[in-house]
């Protein structure tokens, strides 16, 4: 189907102040980062142009795409310009679109769903069913190009005074702590333990604290992430998961426990830190991907009568709730970018990016 065809971007104005096509940048598979023209379609129906304003660069990114293609058939990166977590501005839409007006901010979820299936009429396009489901940035061209064609449905009014490196943040990494941790009901009663401090382990403290949540400790082994967790003035404190966690979660709570925990890391024994460390009736939510975790049951879950939660990214719902709690409270989560590049240095955005101990790299455009 032509996707042109019938959209109202005919107008003079729009030919001349848009190109046909941008530079955006792929990634081969081998560690680098290709910067290459790509054509700029115009949107279609349900379609929105997006100048994209902020684009970050996620764990994801590195792991299964710029060092080695990884996953078969839907998961896989279909060569695509890449980035998933993009923010922009609207400069033009397409036919049927009803909410969205040019010049409204944006964040757009990751994902687009078939907008039909049971999972995307909840707003989780993330488990869309359809095979139309494509995640920007890696089935279909997203955020690191200067422009984005976005399905309206996918994006999220960014309000002030939100940056657009918040909204970038938004769109991915901190979307997903703020689903865990509202699914385990984290509020001003709880103390809670992060295990896992990269930036959705940091973003899980800030969000926390939007919540309500007055005491949050967390857990890492890296000694370069611990100093950068200790920095942000998000934690009450640090712990090294090396050396002994689960006594000191005793001494800080007086033996109690942890009321809520949340695993960042997908790590084994930091997932087996964050079960111990709960209190009777306490709360994990395990956000990290991958591995396995091994679980006493009577000891730790049975006995203790512990809720665990899993939760996979967030709705397109959760994510708005989300931009207004952070906006309603001025806090942004763009200050756990350590590094900003602009799109021309992509390739070595993703150098920093696969090299770094701590905090997050984010590509910005003018
Ligand atoms: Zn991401
Ligand atoms: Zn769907």
């Amino acid at each position: 189907m032509d996707t042109n065809t019938g959209t109202n971007t005919s107008d003079a104005s729009f030919a001349s102040a848009v190109p046909t096509a941008m530079t955006g940048a792929f990634l081969p598979g081998d560690g680098t980062v290709e910067l290459r023209e790509t054509p700029l379609p115009r949107p279609g129906p349900g379609q929105v142009l997006l100048r994209v304003r902020a684009s970050g660069i996620c764990g994801s990114d590195i792991h299964y795409i710029y060092n080695g293609h990884v996953g078969e058939g839907g998961a896989a990166y279909r060569g695509v310009v890449a980035g998933h977590e993009p923010a922009g501005e609207v400069v033009h839409t397409g036919p049927g679109c009803e909410r969205l007006r040019a010049g409204d901010r944006v964040a757009v979820y990751h994902i687009s769903g078939c907008g039909q299936c049971d999972e995307c009429s909840r707003g989780y396009f993330i488990g869309c069913t359809s095979e139309s489901r494509a995640a920007y940035g890696w089935q279909r061209d997203g955020g690191h190009a200067p422009y984005l064609i976005a399905d309206e449905r996918t994006c999220v009014l960014l309000p002030e005074p939100l940056t657009f490196v918040d909204g970038a943040f938004i769109a991915c990494g901190i979307g997903t702590v703020y689903e865990a941790l509202t699914r385990i009901a984290v509020n001003g009663a709880d103390r809670l333990l992060v295990t896992g401090l990269g930036p959705v382990g940091a973003a899980a403290a800030l969000v926390a604290r939007a919540l309500g949540v007055r005491t949050v400790y967390g857990a890492e082994v890296v000694p370069e992430r611990m100093e950068w967790a200790r920095g942000l003035d998000l934690f009450d404190a640090v712990l090294d998961s090396r050396d002994r966690p689960l006594e000191e979660i005793d001494r800080l709570t007086a033996g109690t426990g942890v009321e809520a925990a949340v695993d960042c890391s997908g790590h084994p024994a930091a997932r087996t830190t964050a079960l111990k460390a709960l209190r009777v009736r306490g709360r994990l939510a395990l956000v990290g991907e991958g591995g396995q975790m091994t679980l006493d049951v009577s000891d730790d879950v049975l006995h203790k009568q512990v809720l665990i939660s899993g939760s996979w990214v967030t709705s397109v719902h959760g994510m708005t709730q989300l931009a207004e709690l952070l906006a309603r409270q001025n806090l942004h989560p763009d200050r756990l970018v350590a590094e900003r590049f602009p799109q021309s240095q992509a390739g070595r955005a993703y150098e920093a990016a696969a090299g770094r101990a701590a905090g997050k790299v984010c590509l910005v455009f003018d």
